[in-house]
């Protein structure tokens, strides 16, 4: 079964939280497979969202396993925005001493 570019980067989030159907999910992975542009989206998805929640710690009652998870998936963010924020200063910087150079 093949699917639509469209219809894969909609189930993407479903996939990477391991809440798609078996079918689904097959048919997504045997998509990435053979589509670059879908792999891509999906590499950019994952970096913006690395770490999947999974919502039956709530429906079970685990909330300390939630609440885990969450603080995980918080540091997650602070990492990539202090990554941001560093790379960006080294561009700026980078910038700053080809402009003093001329
Ligand atoms: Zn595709």
């Amino acid at each position: 079964m093949s699917l639509k570019c469209d219809i894969v980067k909609d189930l993407v989030a479903l996939y990477h939280d391991g809440l798609a159907s078996e079918v689904s999910e097959a048919a997504v992975e045997d998509h990435l497979k053979g589509c670059k542009s879908c792999r891509d989206y999906y590499k950019q998805y994952r970096l913006s969202a690395p770490v999947p929640i999974n919502l039956n710690f709530a429906s079970s009652g685990n909330y300390g396993e939630l609440a885990k998870h969450m603080r995980v998936r918080r540091l997650w963010m602070l990492v990539s925005a202090l990554a941001y924020v560093s790379a960006s200063l080294c561009a700026l910087i980078m910038l700053l001493m080809r402009m003093r150079r001329k």
